[in-house]
């Protein structure tokens, strides 16, 4: 909305727009300016007008493509990365599940060996009593 310049009344809408370019300045930057022609809905006056402005910035098309390049091999190696360490986690649970397996025959063997260990015991004391009997045996 602007006012007329003449008569005081504001216009809504510029009759014709374009967009002015400035120079680039040592950073490359270039300010964009929205410039219109307004008419007076009641006095017929015509007059230019700046409207809103936005910093553009210039940038070599060849150093632009090697950006974009550049961006899609990054995303690719981060989803390559994203890939490796998802199959990591996957090893790591397949392996956490091994060493559980493990750990339970680990117990399982321990206890057959000392199931081993009280047989052998019991044997000996088997022995042992039919020693005593058979010496009892000989003073009946
Ligand atoms: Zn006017």
């Amino acid at each position: 909305m602007v006012k007329c310049p003449q008569c005081g009344t504001d216009v809504p809408a510029p009759s014709k727009a374009w967009s002015l370019l400035r120079e680039p300045d040592k950073r490359g930057g270039i300010l964009e300016q929205k410039v219109g022609i307004y008419e007076c809905t009641k006095c017929r006056t015509r007059f230019p007008f700046a409207y809103g402005s936005q910093k553009l910035k210039l940038v070599n098309a060849e150093k632009l493509q090697q950006l974009v390049t550049a961006l899609a091999d990054a995303k690719d190696k981060s989803t390559k990365l994203e890939q490796k360490v998802s199959d990591l986690e996957a090893r790591k649970t397949a392996l956490e599940d091994d060493i559980q397996h493990l750990e339970e025959r680990l117990t399982i063997n321990e206890l057959q060996a000392k199931a081993n260990a009280l047989e052998r015991e019991v044997t000996f004391l088997q022995d042992d009593k039919r020693g005593l009997e058979a010496e009892i045996a000989t003073y009946g």
